[in-house]
């Protein structure tokens, strides 16, 4: 491990100062990816650590019909607010499906969207080929095996999996993002917030080096909206998404009024599924129907020999999640 400088800053202003004014500079929140990445793995090597644990970005406020989320509020007190339990449940039930006790009372929201693949081969410094870890050097993953991969968005230079579960659900509610710079501050749509891995896998979002995430906005949906997460995975608990999907529909008459879906463990970035959302809204509320926004999310797929298997399951797992919200019967 290389040696870094650890400091605590004061406020978000001196925080964004501090790391902006230095390229080897990163934040530190919860720890929980950071301890892997910089004292486990060793692949990312900062020469300075700031600590942002003391800044005042705690707390959960809702005002008309948007949740605001502090980036230092942690999975575990998002997962046990009322509002997100009684509006948004989906929320809580990826968060929940996302870590461990433990890490969801270190972890903060924050930290969640900057979460770091999950591919070996990035967190492996003896691999070579990963253009993520060094730009150029090609993609170990694309040539070899490969199964906890992305076959949405992903290209010939990368095809990392983004692993976060709480990001599906956010997506799917269009959550915007709020960023301090040295500048000032902007917002961005989550929906908008990561990069394709095009041919720069190394760029993973819009974020320009030293800036803040301070609070993520949740607008919620309509009263009488039903929402679900599911998460398809190897084992019962702790363990990543093979895939996922988070729906929330409206339905009236039995038909699908309103329509989110977003999914999880398919794609380099939170995958919101736009073409399958037009295929349920305004749509009878059957198992057709379903079947066909889950052709529809996955028309044209990216796979290797490895993650060819996630194009069906994903197609199962989307339906399943609309059954089971739409209350309709297989
Ligand atoms: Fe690196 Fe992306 Fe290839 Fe994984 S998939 S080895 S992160 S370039």
């Amino acid at each position: 491990m290389r040696p870094f400088e650890y400091v605590r800053a004061d406020d978000a202003a001196a925080a964004v100062a501090l790391v902006s004014a230095d390229p080897q500079a990163e934040y530190l929140a919860g720890g929980t990816t950071e301890l892997d990445l910089v004292l486990k793995d060793g692949v990312v090597k900062p020469g300075r650590l700031v600590d942002i644990t003391r800044l005042p970005l705690r707390g959960i406020t809702l005002a008309e019909d948007t949740l605001r989320v502090g980036a230092l509020v942690t999975m575990e007190e998002l997962a046990a607010d009322a509002t997100v339990s009684d509006r948004v449940p989906f929320v809580r039930e990826a968060l929940l499906a996302g870590a461990s006790p433990q890490l969801r009372n270190m972890a903060t929201i924050g930290g969640n969207l900057l979460q770091r693949t999950r591919c070996r081969y990035f967190r492996d410094s003896t691999v070579m080929a990963c253009n993520k870890r060094a730009p150029g050097s090609g993609c170990a993953a694309v040539r070899g095996p490969a199964r906890m991969h992305a076959i949405l968005g992903a290209s010939d230079h990368c095809i990392a999996l983004h692993a976060s579960d709480l990001c599906v659900p956010l997506v799917a509610l269009d959550t915007v993002v709020d960023i301090q710079g040295v500048d000032g501050s902007r917002s961005v749509p989550l929906t908008e917030f990561y990069v394709l891995p095009g041919e720069r896998p190394d760029i993973e979002n819009v974020l320009q080096h030293g800036e803040l995430i301070t609070q993520i906005r949740i607008p919620l949906p309509r009263g009488g909206t039903r929402s679900g997460y599911l998460k398809v995975r190897d084992r019962a608990s702790y363990e990543f998404a093979l895939t996922s999907a988070a729906a929330a529909l409206l339905i009236e008459d039995g038909t699908i009024m309103r329509a989110r879906l977003a999914l999880g463990g398919v794609g380099t970035m939170p995958w919101r599924a736009r073409e399958a959302e037009e295929v349920l809204r305004g749509a009878s509320a059957t198992s057709l129907t379903f079947r066909a926004a889950a052709q529809a999310a996955l028309d044209d797929p990216f796979t290797v020999a490895g993650t060819a298997f996630k194009v069906e399951l994903a197609k199962r797992t989307i339906v399943r999640i609309l059954h089971t919200v739409s209350g309709v019967r297989p």
